[in-house]
């Protein structure tokens, strides 16, 4: 269904809407239905054979993905999970090179997995081409994050991914931040694109998935191997409404873009805020980088309050419309001091806000934000 009859590909905002719907058939389905199956008829031991193989849902959900990112896609319980079957696919004492300042759950696994002896990890600013580039030389697996989760940092993707390539390093991307609407990995040249779909896939905060795409055939396999046996799959009725999330995700990203440059433009002139981080703002340092190859510049901005920790959380706790919660990628803003949490990196600043803006009116969220800055 997603291949139309004339050969004329898709744009992205029509893939989210047709792509992963049943064939064409007389009185047949619209939607792909919610598979709860644990096993399968198996008379000649051929297809997905049982539950933990492979699900109709699923393989809906995945196909949608694989439209917009490439290559193909393997679901799993949650965006941990994902990277989880990456990060044990690695054999002993591999080097992984990663980014500083990722995302708290990476950033707390790659602490685990070194001091289980398992990897050696080189963390870089992946904001500084040059410093990623010199840690290549030995490294297993580059695993990229960008923009980075809550520090907002933009890795230069298509110079450093040829890079590696050249020195046969595998490279992984993050892209939830992104989404494949805004930046493909896997047309760079990365090996491995991966989503926590629980954030702007899904889009409505209510569930929990990951995905890994990538053009590799053999990798693929290793990859389903992973899951088949880690056996951290994915609920049918959640890979179901994700997919109804996935059919608006254009729509919704267009409207949270807008109200995150708009929002990130009046933060910038605030006085009682002193940097904010947002790659679609023209002073923003990370915003040429991103200019050469990410189509929009996502919903998430950080920013940092000109007051103490005890301040940030005061603000945070003062909105009315935004609720102070973790998490993001969904319809409704949220905010969070991220530091309230001890897993958030020491580089991160104490005051920092990481807030995730949603598609409600940018004004009523501007009232919001402006009112409860007044409460330090
Ligand atoms: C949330 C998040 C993850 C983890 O995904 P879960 O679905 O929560 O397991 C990984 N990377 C980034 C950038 C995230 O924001």
């Amino acid at each position: 269904m997603s291949t139309p009859k004339d050969s004329r590909p898709l744009n992205p905002a029509s893939l989210v809407v047709s792509a992963g719907r049943p064939a064409v058939t007389p009185d047949g389905e619209l939607n792909p239905s919610i598979s709860l199956n644990s096993t399968f008829h198996a008379p000649n031991a051929s297809g997905a054979g049982y539950g933990r193989y492979g699900n109709e849902t699923w393989s809906a959900l995945e196909e949608a993905i694989s439209a917009l990112e490439g290559g193909r896609t393997l679901l799993f319980g949650s965006g941990m999970a994902a990277i989880s079957a990456v990060f044990n696919m690695l054999p002993h004492g591999a080097v992984i090179t990663a980014s500083k300042n990722g995302y708290s759950g990476t950033m707390s696994l790659l602490k685990k997995l070194e001091s289980d002896g398992r990897v050696d990890v080189r963390y870089v600013d992946v904001s500084n081409t040059s410093e990623v580039l010199d840690s290549l030389p030995g490294t297993v697996l580059l695993w990229l994050e960008s923009p980075t989760n809550p520090a907002l940092e933009v890795a230069d993707l298509p110079t450093i991914i040829t890079a590696a390539k050249k020195l046969n390093c595998g490279v992984g991307v993050d892209n939830t931040f992104a989404t494949a609407l805004n930046q493909q990995p896997l047309s760079m040249g990365a090996d491995i694109s991966m989503n926590s779909v629980t954030k702007f896939l899904a889009g409505h905060s209510d569930v929990l998935l990951g995905s890994l795409s990538t053009s590799d055939g053999a990798l693929f396999t290793r990859l389903e191997d992973q899951r088949k046996l880690g056996g951290a799959i994915a609920g049918p009725f959640e890979a179901w409404l994700a997919l109804r999330g996935i059919r608006t995700l254009a729509i919704r990203l267009k409207q949270s873009q807008a109200n995150a440059l708009e929002i990130a433009t009046r933060l910038s002139k605030h006085p009682k805020v002193s940097k904010v981080r947002y790659p679609g703002l023209p002073s923003d340092p990370h915003h040429a980088t991103a200019k050469k190859f990410m189509k929009g510049f996502g919903a998430v901005l950080s920013f940092e309050i000109a007051g103490s920790a005890g301040d940030a959380d005061k603000v945070c706790s003062a909105s009315k419309l935004i609720s102070q919660a973790t998490s993001l990628g969904g319809v409704e803003s949220l905010w969070e001091r991220r530091h309230r949490w001890s897993a958030e990196s020491p580089s991160i600043p104490e005051n920092l806000i990481r807030l995730s803006v949603g598609i409600e009116d940018v004004e009523d969220l501007w009232a919001d934000i402006d009112s409860a800055l007044g409460y330090y």
